[in-house]
């Protein structure tokens, strides 16, 4: 691939792409950041990290984050039934970001994802792709799982003191599903992704 060039993302270089050895790697000589590197089954295990972190995120919206135990009256609450308290408390925008940054992004992420990989291993070439890997990737800000658990970690604590707090099956799985998901996007090779879907 003598005409090939790519730019450093970190420093700005441009360089020649060259063909790499197998499980080899391309760094950038002037400030050490990973170019490419050649990793044939990578998308088998980001898409495999990604099928765990959408189960756990099915788990963490069906089952209640906390039951609240206040003098015999219990109460679960939901990220869902959290957002129409939100709603019908009369704090519709809170409602609204509530519901975008912790549910809606990150679904269409998770599952935009999968999607984009299963097209790439099972080798459809599909005219949307491209477009579908440009929303997941435009949409990742918007996800905001971690707050929402730092949240609730923190008016647990402070409701501890009030109540009696039993931590509900959801919360185990926003804990399992950001590590999940952290996992899959250390795994996720963008550049990789973008060779496989538009080959030059
Ligand atoms: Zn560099």
């Amino acid at each position: 691939m003598p005409h090939r060039l790519i730019a450093c993302h970190e420093c700005d270089l441009l360089q020649r792409v060259v063909t790499l050895e197998p499980g080899g790697e391309a760094i950038c000589p002037r400030c050490g950041a990973e170019l490419y590197r050649d990793n044939p089954h990578g998308p088998q295990r980001t898409l495999a990290l990604l099928l765990a972190s959408a189960v756990a995120f099915v788990l963490a919206n069906a089952f209640p984050i906390v039951s609240i135990d206040t003098q015999g009256l219990q109460r679960s609450a939901s990220l869902f039934s959290a957002v129409h308290t939100l709603w019908d408390e009369e704090m519709p925008i809170v409602a609204v970001l509530v519901f975008v940054t912790t549910l809606l992004a990150p679904a269409f992420e998770i599952f935009a994802l999968i999607f984009i990989l299963s097209a790439v291993i099972l080798g459809w070439r599909l005219p949307g792709l491209a477009h579908l890997l440009r929303l997941a990737v435009a949409t990742r800000p918007w996800s905001m799982v971690e707050v929402l658990m730092l949240g609730v970690l923190v008016s647990v604590v402070k409701l501890s003191h009030l109540a009696h707090i039993t931590p509900g099956i959801a919360l185990w799985s926003f804990g399992a599903l950001i590590m999940l998901f952290a996992a899959a996007m250390a795994s996720l090779d963008t550049h990789d992704l973008w060779e496989r879907l538009n080959p030059s």
